[in-house]
């Protein structure tokens, strides 16, 4: 298919999924920009000058990634009339290649969420339906990048993953999603949520159109100071490839660990199935299935719900109405005027689950509670990922100490995990509503229980889907569940192959 046709199904299926609430600002048909940038690529393309892999394509971008030119909400009322004065890097990456901004995703306010419900521009849908035919939930909090590629209203999408926001949604609406090592992605000029954590992630119906993106974006960034130097990717490089010749994927079995303590009772049965199928596939290929433990996995839920919203809590301080954010104009005959503009506009201006982790986040860092909330969650943090240094053949490039040498690998370790992304099929929105309704938030954090480690962590992880359905292969793709592949820190690359292994054989 040309690129202009291909482009011109991208945006007709925009308008004809409206209902689904995937964008917030979707790309308008009448404006006639896209159309000429696209035509601009397929002449270059077609003369053999393409920019790149990406020329002509259009890419949605989460809404709370800046762009130029359209409003960048973060599904949030406190920033509903805001315009970055600038590209986020990651978006001037893909426009620097030919891409084209197919529009901005909805997503849980400031990526606070797993179903992509908390948003001010209404819930998500996903195009699958759930046992009692309502929509089922597209997962959060990139739910709207994860159905607009599900449903063919773009090429590919971004969203932002600080504990499962990419991954999660992906599961649920049978696409893939990919966290890269914390670090490799630029996050200038993205919303900050909860900055230790947070990463930029792609999506797309397939491993090789994220791989794609990725070797776009994949690059030093001088104006975030937590984007990897050109001197530790290069440490990454020579450290990781010089074992990967010993450990070639094509050449060589791989062994893939299998976390048990990710086989908990409540995991639902197609879940269970997929993951099976999974490892069976993998076995038959030749790859040695091992069994792995990862002690800390119980306590990394608790532990993430305690960093995320003490980082939130900081960085949503400066939406006052005086320098950021929205200014909800209130009365000014309180008792201190001040404060009265501050709790309106905050007050106002933030949704329920947002004012839930700000809460959280202040409580936990307040000087009598630091010591047994903070500080202990950091400690889980350092154990979850000695437990995956533990269980990797290959030792964290950026270590101080070496454990083991490129020519003298720590012996019987894995080189991937392979496990759930999720415990369970997506539930439909009516059920999440009522799960809100009643106040237990709770339940829906542990949707995340399998997808935090690796974010506290910082290490790849790829969601692919998988038929969870026994012998016969799913007609409807209502029992697809998302396997994950989780690969040491910087070891990319390793996980996307795998990933394009598992998602390859029609599994
Ligand atoms: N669901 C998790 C949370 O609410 C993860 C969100 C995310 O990765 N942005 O914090």
């Amino acid at each position: 298919m040309s690129l202009l046709l291909e482009a011109e199904k991208y945006v007709a299926n925009q308008s004809s999924h409206i209902a689904l609430n995937a964008f917030i600002t979707p790309l308008r048909r009448q404006s006639g920009r896209w159309y000429d940038q696209v035509k601009e690529a397929d002449l270059r393309g077609k003369q053999g000058n393409a920019k790149s892999r990406l020329d002509g394509r259009l890419i949605a971008i989460k809404d709370n990634i800046c762009t130029r030119d359209i409003p960048t909400t973060c599904a949030s009322r406190s920033l509903e009339t805001y315009t970055s004065p600038f590209n986020a890097t990651v978006v001037q990456q893909l426009e620097d290649a030919g891409a084209i901004v197919a529009g901005k995703t909805n997503l849980d306010e400031f990526g606070m969420g797993s179903a992509s419900v908390h948003s001010r521009f209404g819930p998500v849908k996903s195009a699958r339906k759930g046992q009692d035919s309502g929509p089922c939930s597209a997962g959060g909090s990139s739910g709207g990048s994860a159905v607009a590629v599900a449903t063919d209203q773009c090429y590919s999408a971004l969203g932002t993953d600080t504990g499962g926001s990419v991954r999660l949604p992906a599961a649920y609406t049978g696409v893939v999603g990919f966290k890269p090592s914390y670090g490799l992605l630029s996050r200038w000029g993205v919303i900050a949520y909860a900055n230790s954590l947070d990463t930029v992630g792609i999506m797309a119906k397939g491993t090789s159109t994220v791989r794609d993106v990725f070797n776009v974006l994949n690059q030093h960034d001088p104006r975030d100071p937590t984007s990897l130097s050109p001197s530790s990717r290069f440490r990454i490089v020579s450290r990781l490839s010089s074992r990967r010749l010993a450990t070639s994927l094509k050449t060589s079995p791989l062994r893939i660990g299998v976390p048990l303590e990710y086989n908990v009772s409540e995991l639902a049965p197609s879940v269970r199935q997929a993951w099976y199928r999974s490892l069976e596939y993998l076995r038959q290929q030749g790859h040695i299935i091992q069994p792995v433990s990862l002690p800390t996995t119980k306590r990394a839920l608790s532990a993430y719900y305690i960093l995320a919203p003490a980082e939130a809590s900081s960085n949503l301080a400066k939406y006052d109405g005086v320098r950021y954010g929205t200014r909800i104009e209130g009365r000014s005959d309180g008792p201190s005027p001040d404060s009265y503009l501050y709790s309106k506009t905050r007050g106002e201006g933030f949704g329920s689950e947002v004012k839930r982790r700000i809460m959280l986040g202040a409580f936990s860092l307040s000087a009598h509670a630091i010591d047994n909330y903070f500080i202990q969650a950091q400690r889980i943090r350092r154990l979850v990922r000695q437990d995956f240094d533990a269980a990797f053949a290959a030792e964290h490039p950026l270590a101080a100490e070496t454990l083991g040498t490129p020519e003298h690998p720590q012996q019987a370790g894995v080189d991937v995990l392979i496990c759930p992304t999720a415990p369970s099929p997506p539930p439909t929105v009516s059920d999440v509503a009522n799960i809100d309704a009643q106040g237990n938030s709770l339940d829906a954090y542990v949707n995340d229980v399998f997808t935090v480690p690796a974010s506290l962590a910082g290490l790849p992880a790829i969601s692919v889907p998988v038929s969870g359905k026994g012998e016969v292969e799913s007609q409807n793709g209502d029992d697809l569940a998302g396997i994950q592949i989780i690969g040491q820190y910087g070891d990319d690359e390793l996980v996307l192959e795998v990933g394009e292994l598992l998602e390859g054989h029609g599994l």
